[in-house]
């Protein structure tokens, strides 16, 4: 993995989490019964390239699938890598939604899930179990703290809950590239996994199911859903690790 160790490559790290944060913070306005996700994939695009920023996922390839959208569009029993489409969000559906930027060269990643309309009571306690593991592993992600542990704090408070951790798909390194090493999983044993250290940017994003954390993938070859159509919720943030503790780059604060 790269270490963001010079003073410049910090300055990029937070330009591109800051221009992130902006882009999110446009496309979450425009979430609404009878917006259709390709609608909110063309705002991320425009809102994206209007910073000269690049969208990172469009264009992504994984042997010889190209994602073809800028934004992941994670719809109900979708996890994630679900692709933008023509049909409205209506109230009642719960929607993840994940983006990716470069500028100048570096990366910042980051999602989050919405419910349309008043959710019930069990969907609201998805939401904020998925968002509060998100900053329970952040808060802890500093040197000395081993990659084991982040994934422990997520694992621990999503199943105590009674929710199922997704273990197919993780976190990850981030910087110069999209996907760095080490690998973030959200579940893992406390003392064990990779050392961290100050200069390590991490994508930190746990999904969490409503039900079983099985998924498959569907015919699209990207678009992953809960085995046993449960919902499902997801939280991600780029967060630097620095001599003072964990930055979260990926928001407007
Ligand atoms: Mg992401
Ligand atoms: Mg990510």
């Amino acid at each position: 993995m790269n270490l963001v160790k010079s003073p410049a490559a910090v300055r990029k790290m937070r330009t591109s989490g800051r221009l992130l944060a902006e882009v999110i913070h446009e496309v979450r306005q425009a979430v609404e019964a009878g917006v259709t996700t390709a609608e909110l994939d063309a705002l991320t695009e425009s809102e994206t390239r209007k910073r000269g920023a690049v969208p990172a996922f469009k264009g992504y390839q994984v042997g010889r699938d190209v994602f073809p959208a800028s934004l992941c569009a994670s719809k109900n029993d979708q996890v994630v890598h679900g692709i933008p489409d023509d049909e409205a969000l209506s109230e009642g559906d719960l929607i993840s939604l994940d983006f990716g930027l470069s500028f100048d060269g570096y990366y910042a990643d980051s999602a989050f899930s919405v419910y349309l309309g008043k959710p019930p009571p069990r969907v609201q306690e998805l939401l904020d179990v998925t968002e509060a593991a998100l900053y329970t592993a952040v808060s802890c992600a500093k040197s000395g703290a081993r990659v084991g542990d982040l994934g422990n704090r997520i694992q621990t408070k999503c199943e105590a809950a009674g929710f199922g951790v997704v273990r197919n798909f993780v976190g990850h390194g981030i910087g110069e590239r999209l996907h760095e090493e080490p690998a973030v999983p959200n579940f893992g044993k406390r003392g064990t996994g990779l050392s961290l250290r100050s200069g390590m940017c991490l994508a930190i994003e746990p999904m969490v199911t409503m039900g079983s954390a099985r998924t498959i993938t569907l015919g699209d070859r990207w678009t992953v859903v809960t085995r046993d159509g449960s919902l499902a919720a997801h939280f991600e943030h780029t967060v630097l690790l620095t001599d003072d503790g964990p930055e979260i780059l990926t928001t407007l604060d």
